[in-house]
This record gives C-alpha cells, sequence and structure tokens, in this order.
C-alpha cells in the first residue's frame, strides 16, 4: 500500500514565506529545492509542500487540494470558506484598522458613518460595521489600500498594519483594530484517518518548537544555607535539579525559566543567593 502523505499549503512568496518554511524545518522537516519550486516533498517526513499565493489557499484546503496550510487570521476569515483554525503559529502578526486622513477629526466610529472606506477586506469590514451599526460604503481594492484616502478615493482606509508606518508615511493616522490577526495552521473538515496521523506528528512537533522557544534552561550555583529559598522560586518541569558542586557547602541548581517571566525570576533568583546564573536556549521541548 502507498504510505499517505499530508499536503501542506504556504506562501509562495512574500511575508508568510520564510517563517513558514523555518517553521517546518525546526520540526525537523527537510526541504530542499524550496526556491521557485510549486511544489516538493520531504525526504524524512510524509509530506509535501505546496507553494501558493496565501489568498489561494483556503480554497484549495477546502477543496481538498491540500490537506492543511498556513495563512493569516485575516485571510482565513475574508475567504470565509469552510475549514478550520487547528493551531496559532505566532509569527505573521499584524492588524487590521481604520486608519484616517491626520487632518480627519475623528472622534468615534460614529465619524466614519456616511463615509467611504478603501479596503482589500470588505468581508470582515462589512461584518464590523454592521455590529457597530455604521453605515458607509466598502470600496474593495487589491493592492495599495494605504494610498486611497490621499488620492481622494475614499475617507478612510481598512489595512493591515504592524509597525504603523506606512500608514504614518501616507499621512495616515490608525483610529480603530478591526481585527488582531497572526498565521495559522488551517485544515480541512474532513481529513483521513492516516493523515490525521500526520497531521498529529507535525502538530506535536510545531508546539515543542514553540514551547522550546519559551523557555530558557538555567543553571547557578548555590550555597547549601540559600538553598531552599532559591528553590521556592523554580518551577522545573517536574522539580529542579540539585546536585553538589566540588566545593563543599555549594550545589548546582538547573531548572526551566519562561520567557514571560524570565527577568523577573533571574532577579529573584540573584536576591536569593543565587550566583553564576548560566542561560541557554532550549532547541526542542517535549512535554
Ligand atoms: P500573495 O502574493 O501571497 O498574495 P500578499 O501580498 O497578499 O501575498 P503579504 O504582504 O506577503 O501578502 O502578507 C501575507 C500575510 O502576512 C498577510 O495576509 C498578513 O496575515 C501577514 N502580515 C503581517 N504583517 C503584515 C503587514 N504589516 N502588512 C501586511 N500583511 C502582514
Ligand atoms: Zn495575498
Amino acid at each position: 500500500m502507498m504510505q499517505e502523505i499530508l499536503k501542506i499549503a504556504i506562501q509562495k512568496s512574500g511575508r508568510l514565506y520564510d517563517d513558514s518554511v523555518q517553521l517546518l524545518r525546526e520540526c525537523g522537516i527537510d526541504l530542499r529545492n524550496v526556491k521557485d519550486r510549486l511544489r516538493t516533498v520531504s525526504e524524512n517526513f510524509p509530506i509535501e509542500v505546496f507553494f501558493l499565493r496565501d489568498d489561494d489557499i483556503p480554497e484549495y484546503v477546502e477543496d481538498g487540494v491540500a490537506d492543511v496550510g498556513i495563512v493569516g487570521q485575516n485571510v482565513l476569515l475574508e475567504k470565509g470558506r469552510s475549514i478550520r483554525e487547528v493551531e496559532a503559529l505566532g509569527f505573521g502578526k499584524c492588524r487590521l484598522s481604520l486608519a484616517v486622513p491626520k487632518s480627519f477629526d475623528y472622534q468615534n466610529l460614529q465619524s466614519l458613518q456616511g463615509k467611504r472606506i478603501a479596503t482589500s477586506y470588505p468581508k470582515i469590514l462589512g461584518t464590523y460595521l454592521k455590529k457597530n451599526a455604521i453605515e458607509a460604503s466598502i470600496h474593495e481594492i487589491s493592492g495599495s489600500v494605504e494610498i486611497a484616502p490621499g488620492i481622494g478615493l475614499a475617507d478612510a482606509a481598512a489595512d493591515l498594519v504592524s509597525s504603523g508606518g506606512t500608514l504614518f508615511m501616507n499621512g495616515l493616522k490608525e483610529v480603530e483594530v478591526i481585527l488582531d490577526s497572526q498565521a495559522v495552521l488551517v485544515a480541512g473538515n474532513t481529513i483521513g484517518n492516516e493523515k490525521q496521523d500526520i497531521l498529529n506528528k507535525l502538530l506535536f512537533r510545531i508546539r515543542s518548537v514553540r514551547k522550546a522557544k519559551k523557555s530558557k534552561y538555567v543553571l547557578m550555583n548555590v550555597p547549601n544555607g540559600q538553598l531552599q529559598d532559591v528553590l521556592q522560586l523554580l518551577p522545573g518541569m517536574r522539580s529542579p535539579t540539585v546536585l553538589p558542586l566540588a566545593e563543599t557547602g555549594w550545589s548546582s541548581v538547573h531548572s526551566v525559566l519562561d520567557e514571560d517571566e524570565f527577568w523577573i525570576r533571574i532577579e529573584q533568583l540573584k536576591a536569593a543567593g543565587a550566583e553564576g546564573i548560566l542561560v541557554v536556549p532550549i532547541e526542542k521541548l517535549i512535554l
């Protein structure tokens, strides 16, 4: 019997391409000759990668041409295909925001009543305006939405923003966030058992890689007298590792710290008597 293969669609080029390829590689999936290819099969994992325009990915996944895909939540929502979000991936972060010219006297959403808004996201914008009882006309344009107000095509724009630099350069100010977005793994609603097994393996690897990125391995020397104070500060996976040092009266303590609380913990550890704190990145974290 032929072995099943999971078909994954990722962006061919653009903002999600590098991170998508890197994520698969960090999951230990060999991908050779990815440049200028339409598709490639991994040598060491049952996966085939399709390189497509991000806008087309939801449709391909819905139709089963690909089993899974990586797209921004903005594209997932706008396309409204019957596919599901399986996992948030933590990259491609941006927001879909409303922006108006700097000179526009913006008070609140009511200021957009009866105005013309340019966007590439008519569906998401339409839903948002309806929910907020704003009657405005939506002008769908496929690119360079940020120049529309400046050339008189619209009074406002709803566009993707990350730093806000592009808006600023076009004389606009961001006034409302419609949607916070990031890249997600999406899957079709019907997926065979064997493919689901491959997807589960892939998900397990993705989660391990992402958890590792959020964690640091720390080693430190602690006088035995202060050991209890130091240990209280450490979560560890089960509990911290404690090893005697060659020098009597001292121990080496090893633990895993979360990125979010990292600096606070390090300060507390120092204050509690830890010395020679060594911080090491973790490549994979299997729980
Ligand atoms: P394609 O040729 O595949 O259609 P595109 O021009 O539509 O590419 P990109 O500009 O590469 O798309 O953006 C892809 C995705 O990256 C967006 O849909 C969004 O989810 C995410 N993204 C992150 N930051 C930004 C940003 N500042 N502007 C636009 N998109 C962003
Ligand atoms: Zn696109």
